[in-house]
């Protein structure tokens, strides 16, 4: 069996399962990291010695499924010579990272994580908080169905937009350091649309001078947001 050909046919199929379920978790990390020793050195040997078809079989799905979990973590593996690194549908963008609040970490909104290296990811990608493995942003899930271009790419045009489908409300984290981005370009435009067809919008959901961007009588008004309570977190609800 030619091992390095088998990979390249293996793992990626996995990478793109793990992908789908929002990366790997602990206990795959877990499973993955056993098979380390066999990974640093005697793998090929390890399938080639094994003298049963459906045991050789066995032992290549675990060893792929072990490389693909790796390939997660920052820099992701070399293994039998190639290096296998499992990009995240966000590709260098890290703007959640720095522009939403992290309840397990006591991660404030505008503050770089301390695990994130910024342009290149989360350096705690496989054990990440279930807050981070959840979040989506609306470029990202986009992507999936109908692609919104690199330009609407949150560290492009520096806002972070997060939709909660159920009530079609939105809201936009906007990067302090670019205070007017959400008033430019393709994503001014993005928002004003996603407003005319009824969207209420809280546009710097994570500033001190929170907006609402919606439609009032056919024309589209921004408002300041008033603050209506507390959610079951103890979060200030703003409308
Ligand atoms: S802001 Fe969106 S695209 Fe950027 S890292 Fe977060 S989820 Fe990915
Ligand atoms: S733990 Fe990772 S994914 Fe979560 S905010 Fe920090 S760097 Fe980003």
């Amino acid at each position: 069996m030619d091992l390095g050909i088998a990979l390249s046919a293996e793992v990626p199929l996995r990478i793109e399962r793990f992908r789908a379920q929002g990366g790997p978790d602990q206990n795959d990390l877990r499973r993955a990291t056993k098979f380390a020793p066999i990974l640093a050195s005697s793998g090929e040997k390890f399938l080639l010695d094994s003298e049963e078809q459906s045991e050789s079989a066995d032992l290549l799905n675990r060893l792929a499924e072990a490389i693909a979990v790796l390939s997660f973590l920052p820099g992701g593996i070399t293994a039998f010579g190639t290096t296998w690194i499992a990009k995240s549908g966000c590709g260098t963008c890290t703007m959640c990272c720095k522009l939403l609040a992290v309840r397990e970490l006591e991660k404030p909104t505008n503050t770089w994580c301390r695990h994130c290296t910024p342009g290149k990811g989360c350096g705690v990608y496989v054990i990440r908080p279930r807050t981070c493995g959840e979040f989506e942003c609306v470029w990202l899930q986009s992507q999936r169905h109908n692609p919104f271009g690199p330009e609407l790419r949150p560290d492009r045009c520096k806002v972070v937009l997060s939709s909660n489908t159920t009530d079609r409300q939105f809201t936009a984290f906007v990067d302090p350091s670019s205070p007017r981005a959400w008033r430019e370009g393709p994503i001014a435009e993005l928002l004003a649309k996603l407003a005319d067809d009824g969207a209420t919008i809280l546009i710097g959901g994570n500033l001190a001078n929170p907006q609402i961007m919606e439609k009032k009588n056919g024309a589209l008004i921004v408002r300041p947001a008033r603050k209506v309570g507390k959610n079951a977190e103890g979060d200030t609800v703003l409308k």
